[in-house]
Formats: C-alpha cells, structure tokens, sequence
C-alpha cells in the first residue's frame, strides 16, 4: 500500500499546547503518540504533519526556531521508531495563502509529490478546520474531542484513531 499517507495536525494531536509551542523545550509529546504513529507506518501508511503556524507571521515565532522544535519533535519520535516522512507549515496568518488550513494546499502538495490516492488517506485534527482541508482534498478525517460536520469519525485522541484506522483497513483490505 504505497499510496496511503496519514495527515496529522501537530498542536492537541501530537503535543499538548494548553501553552503555546515557541522553544523546542516546550514540547511535550502526548503519551500514546509514539505507539500510534509506529503502528500506522508499520501499516505501510506515510505520516505527515500539516500544520498552521501563523506565529510566524505574527512574530512570535522564527523559521529558524520552528525548524529546531521540529527537529527536537522528530527526535522524540524516531528513538521510538515513529518516524515522520515529512512536516510541512503554514507560516501566514492574515496574509492570503493556499496552505493555512482550511485550505488544503499542504495536503495537496504531498498527494502529489508521493502520489497518493487521496480516498486512501485520512486527516486527523482536533480543530474543524482540520477536518475541511482533509475534505477539500478528498480524504476521510478523523476529529479529536467534539465532532464537527466535516468529520467522517470522532475519537477522544490519537491512539484511539490509529485503532480505528487500523480496524477499518482490516476490515475493507484497503
Ligand atoms: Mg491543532
Ligand atoms: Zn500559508
């Protein structure tokens, strides 16, 4: 299964951000994140990261250190075998762009550089508008915590999702 990928919102899916997220020590990884990304790409899912970073824009935030907290992120995950493929941000805030969601420009750029079929893929957010970008580009999503219309499934947090996912793949051999 090739062709598959997980799109995963970062802030409320991967890390808590009941504070903001602007050094690399602020990072603190949800306890079942590791385990549901490893059984996800053990499924032959990639997994990326979509995520909307206006602070950068608004100047709370650098490029430079949005790229150290993503590497402190990566190194989190990869010494438990949770590896991301690829992370990709939106650094705008009121400034017009096709990437903050929920747009979805970053999902459409990875379904075409890894060319994944996007009926294959899901999108798993903890905002409403995560759940419109996985929809604008045709994927099935998954909202964390209260549903919302554009939700195809509502799951309390990630390790409940990968589950889910999981069961259904099984089920449809998809
Ligand atoms: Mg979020
Ligand atoms: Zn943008």
């Amino acid at each position: 299964m090739p062709n598959a990928a997980i799109f995963l919102d970062r802030d409320g899916v991967i890390n808590d951000n009941t504070r903001h997220v602007n050094e690399p020590q602020d990072l603190s990884l949800y306890p079942w994140v590791p385990a549901a990304i490893r059984q996800l790409k053990e499924a032959g899912y990639y997994i990326f990261i979509v995520t909307n970073q206006g602070g950068i824009e608004l100047g709370f935030l650098t490029h430079r250190r949005l790229e150290a907290i993503h590497r402190r992120l990566r190194k989190l995950l990869s010494t438990e075998n949770a590896g991301i493929d690829e992370i990709l941000y939106c650094p705008h805030f009121h400034q017009p762009c096709d990437c903050r969601k929920p747009k979805p420009g970053m999902l459409l750029t990875l379904i075409d550089k890894y060319r994944l079929d996007p009926a294959l893929c899901w999108m798993i957010g903890d905002r409403e508008t995560d759940s419109m970008a996985g929809k604008a580009a045709g994927c099935r999503t998954i909202k964390l915590g209260d549903p919302d219309p554009y939700a195809d499934l509502t799951c309390s947090h990630l390790g409940e999702a990968a589950e889910h996912i999981l069961r259904l793949k099984s089920e449809t051999k998809q």
